[in-house]
């Protein structure tokens, strides 16, 4: 059987959703399981309601855009016939009483954000029907389950595995659509698995059913060693071991949700990553296999920020500080994508999140003095060239280098 995923890009309006329909169409003979995101950009969307309800603003401007965003998919989709309107004005309903909330933040969050996944798969699986297609929504809560970590929650693999067996026999009737991002916890709140956390759904069900292949379908045209929106002659690769893609995804490649990869090369199962506007083409298939070279590939990671740790007495950075200080990121839930230390201070880079930086500040401000840099970018480059890093020390403000045998690792300050 196969996994396909669509992202936001791939269903933003009613024509790229009329293409992904005529994408299945070609695989309507194999058992196939569709998870989808939310459309377009309606994720920062949602996101940008629930602050303003915890701010305590109106939401309604902003409510009825996106309702306006999906019902003019949904009557050019389908015109005046067979619309969905009902289920989509249920689940608009459930959006506005979940906005008012006394929860904590991530449990909010999820309640209010997976919404998006919710409106664009029953959407989509209503036009796919409607073309002939023979499709069953699924509600992926029943079958990713997860522990309560609201906005990061963890799959709870051995129980997701009974439930997502139980779609085998859905699977002999027709294709499968259901959302990616969003699961259940065990007290029946909904979950989500991180920003992006669809392409992970996606690995989920097919590790669970054993899949033959997962597709990515995307904007690009595959895996390229640099970011085809910041230079021109980014290469494309044709296939891409495991190892080497799950690193690329550690250091920021955003093509594929870190967490996707682990679970499928377990099980050797392959993940493409094809382009929704050239579906004839191959793409870059991930899989168990040896390259001689590999093309150096530059990632970039944006909005960073740089926290230096600076102890107050005459003592250095020791373990005892060091355990610290990362006892209270692991708290916090916060990655460090790079670090350094001297004898007195330790610097780490993070994704710039204000409410987890301030936190972090709030309980170390006692032990020592911290100073932090945002607005940073981060530059790793795979299997570098000596020419590569002549190019980024040239008029560039780097704050910390990092040089190992395979990568060159750079911050840079605006
Ligand atoms: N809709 C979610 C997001 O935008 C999940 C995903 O697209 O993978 O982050
Ligand atoms: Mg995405």
């Amino acid at each position: 059987m196969l996994v396909f995923k669509f992202g936001g890009a791939s269903i933003k309006n009613a024509e790229a959703i009329k293409n992904m329909a005529s994408i299945i169409k070609k695989y309507s003979d194999e058992r196939l399981l569709v998870v989808v995101s939310a459309m377009g950009k309606t994720t920062n969307a949602l996101e940008d309601l629930l602050d303003k309800s915890r701010k305590g603003e109106s939401t309604i401007d902003a409510l009825n855009h996106l309702k306006e965003y999906h019902l003019n998919i949904v009557s050019e989709l389908f015109g005046l016939k067979n619309t969905p309107t009902e289920q989509l004005n249920g689940i608009f309903s459930d959006l506005e009483k979940a906005l008012v909330s006394e929860s904590s933040y991530d449990e909010h969050y999820d309640q209010v954000v997976s919404k998006g996944e919710l409106l664009s798969s029953t959407i989509v699986e209503q036009y796919l029907s409607s073309t002939g297609i023979n499709t069953t929504w699924a509600d992926s809560r029943n079958y990713i389950c997860t522990d309560d970590n609201f906005r990061s929650a963890y799959v709870n693999w051995e129980e997701s595995l009974i439930e997502i067996n139980k779609l085998n026999r859905i699977l002999d009737q027709g294709i499968i659509l259901t959302q990616g991002f969003i699961g259940k916890a065990e007290n029946g709140k909904t979950t989500t698995l991180g920003r992006e956390g669809s392409d992970f759904s996606a690995a989920v069900f097919a590790t669970c059913l054993n899949a033959d292949s997962v597709t990515v379908w995307k904007d690009v045209p595959g895996i390229l060693n640099a970011d085809p929106k910041l230079v021109a002659d980014a290469q494309l690769f044709n296939q891409l071991p495991y190892k080497e893609a799950a690193e690329m995804t550690y250091y920021g490649a955003s093509v594929i949700h870190p967490k996707t990869i682990k679970p499928l090369a377990n099980k050797n199962i392959p993940l493409y990553v094809r382009s929704f506007d050239h579906p004839d083409e191959p793409g870059t298939i991930i899989h168990e296999c040896e390259l001689e070279a590999i093309l150096p590939t530059t990632i970039i990671k944006t909005d960073q920020c740089l926290v230096s740790f600076k102890v107050i007495d005459f003592s250095f950075i020791n373990e005892e500080n060091l355990s610290l200080i990362f006892g209270e990121l692991a708290k916090l839930d916060i990655k460090i994508n790079i670090m350094q230390n001297s004898a007195i201070s330790f610097s780490i880079v993070i994704d710039y999140r204000p409410d987890k930086v301030e936190a972090l500040l709030g309980h170390m401000k006692d032990h020592f003095e911290i100073r932090y840099n945002t607005g940073l970018v981060l530059a790793t480059v795979k299997n570098y060239q000596q020419n590569q890093i002549d190019e980024y020390r040239k008029g560039k403000k780097l704050l910390l280098e990092q040089i190992s045998r395979n990568n060159y690792r750079a911050l840079i300050g605006s």
